[in-house]
């Protein structure tokens, strides 16, 4: 095991053990700093979800992290940053609750990032952008969808 001060850069041509690496150590962090549970996703999609507040008597975690399993490994590391934004959002009393989707959207992009570059993984911020601005305009078209 690396020296866990050692900051891995990646990109999505970053050999697959790194990458591999480069995810344990998010996935490592999210559950112990965080008590988060990281699970495998079967249904195509990857996202945050807390436990309910009557439950958080009886279980230790404070909510689970589903990263989609069909993702390549780098967008696997792109999708856990976002989704642990998610978790910095949701702690949030100004930004957490009320704000537009897109906002929080964007937040967690943004917090996501923050929160991994501390623990040591770069990831290429180009290609982050390029991801974020791809799923910000996915959820643009779906909104404008629903509204017709
Ligand atoms: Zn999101």
């Amino acid at each position: 095991m690396k020296n866990l001060s050692e900051v891995i850069q990646i990109s999505s041509n970053t050999s697959s053990q790194i990458l591999s690496e480069a995810f344990e150590r998010i996935s490592n962090h999210i559950e112990t700093d965080l008590w988060i549970n990281v699970e495998d996703g079967y249904e195509h999609n990857s996202y945050w979800m807390r436990t309910p507040p009557e439950e958080l008597g009886e279980v230790d975690e404070v909510g689970i992290i589903e990263i989609d399993i069909d993702l390549c490994t780098f967008q696997k590391i792109v999708a856990i940053a976002h989704e642990v934004g998610h978790y910095f959002l949701d702690q949030d009393d100004v930004f957490g609750e009320s704000s537009h989707t897109i906002f929080k959207e964007s937040l967690a992009w943004y917090l996501g990032l923050d929160y991994v570059r501390k623990i040591g993984v770069n990831i290429d911020a180009k290609e982050y952008v390029e991801e974020m601005n791809k799923c910000l305009e996915l959820y643009v078209r779906s909104m404008n969808e629903q509204e017709d």
